[in-house]
């Protein structure tokens, strides 16, 4: 089948990782390295809150997008060390992150709190992007896609067509994720195709034919093309390798 003709999008999670220092050191040497990059694709990075403000202005004017790793729902309000939509908008963020598998598994993120998160973001113009995926006592036990299409219903539940148009999904198998051990090619493609059909039940087949799917899980410069390679991986989020400005450059430059 015929690739569908949708931007690539390669995202840095840079966790708890870095200084404002380190941070923007790490923005310019990243600026200066994929200056002359292809163009054909969507390069974002999300650094920790403490170092956006100023990593937005070490990448302004640059084609490298600001995201965040994570974001409330509400507009304000008295919720201890949570950060709301309107205040990653003003530093500069066009993106979110969702849902990422360290917030479900670490700190208690619900099914419905993603959701709600999803929803805040794109109420104040934030696009997020919404991860998903199983762990290894869940794909062992034969429930992978259940556990991918439980996630996903409820992270887009009660979304219109045009905010699932502006958000992008991440498979995130979370036995990739930090380990080293990254999904086949194969093993991607499979799910991707999965949340793609889900997608086209939810919105339709032209949103869902539209929609970028990311892989994240020990994405390095070494496995990203053949990754690249399937037709409904669309990019990918990428953790460790996102740290080191030559090893997310490679990544950004991935071959088909
Ligand atoms: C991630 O944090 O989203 C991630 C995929 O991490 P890593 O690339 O280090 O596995």
């Amino acid at each position: 089948m015929a690739r569908q003709p949708r931007q690539a999008m390669i995202a840095g999670n840079w966790k708890m990782h870095g200084t404002i220092a380190e941070a923007c050191s790490l923005a310019s040497a990243l600026r200066s390295r994929l200056a002359s990059a292809p163009a054909d694709r969507e390069v974002v990075v999300a650094p920790p809150f403490t170092a956006l403000a100023a990593v937005g202005e070490a990448l302004r004017g640059s084609a490298i997008a600001l995201c965040a790793q994570n974001v409330h729902w509400e507009t304000k309000g008295a919720f201890t060390g949570e950060v709301s939509p309107a205040m990653l908008a003003e530093v500069g963020c066009r993106w979110v992150i969702a849902g990422h598998s360290e917030r479900r598994q670490l700190f208690g993120e619900t099914d419905a709190g993603v959701n709600r998160r999803a929803r805040g973001a794109l109420e104040a113009g934030l696009r997020p992007i919404v991860c998903v995926g199983e762990t290894l006592a869940e794909r062992d036990a034969g429930r992978c896609f259940e556990v991918i299409e439980r996630q996903t219903r409820a992270a887009l539940l009660d979304l219109g067509s045009a905010d699932i148009q502006a958000l992008c999904i991440a498979y995130e198998p979370v036995w990739a994720i930090g380990t080293g051990r990254t999904a086949t090619p194969g093993q991607a493609e499979e799910v991707h195709a999965v949340l793609r059909r889900i997608v086209a039940e939810l919105a339709g087949k032209e949103i869902s034919d539209h929609l970028r799917i990311l892989y994240g899980g020990s994405v390095k410069p070494d496995n990203i093309d053949s990754l690249m390679a399937e037709p409904d991986v669309d990019g990918a989020l990428v953790g460790g390798a996102s740290l080191e400005a030559e090893s997310f450059a490679r990544i950004v430059e991935f071959r088909r």
